[in-house]
C-alpha cells in the first residue's frame, strides 16, 4: 500500500488513495460526499476530478 493524499473535488474533503490500487482513469468513490471521482496520473502525481470531466480533460498529444 502507498497512500496518498487527494482532496475531493466537489466537497473539498481530503482523502487517502492507494496508488497502488488505483490508476490512471480508474473510478474512486468520495468516502464523504459518494461522488464518483476520476483517478488521473500525471508525472507521478495522483489527484482526482469529476467523472464528468473524463473526455474534457484528455489532451490528446500527437507525435
Ligand atoms: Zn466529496
Amino acid at each position: 500500500m502507498r497512500m496518498t493524499k487527494v482532496k475531493c473535488p466537489e466537497c473539498e474533503e481530503r482523502f487517502d488513495l492507494d496508488v497502488i490500487e488505483y490508476d490512471d482513469n480508474d473510478t474512486v468513490e468520495c468516502p464523504e460526499c459518494y461522488a464518483a471521482l476520476l483517478v488521473r496520473v500525471q508525472e507521478g502525481k495522483v489527484r482526482v476530478v469529476p467523472e464528468t470531466e473524463k473526455y474534457e480533460d484528455i489532451t490528446i498529444e500527437e507525435e
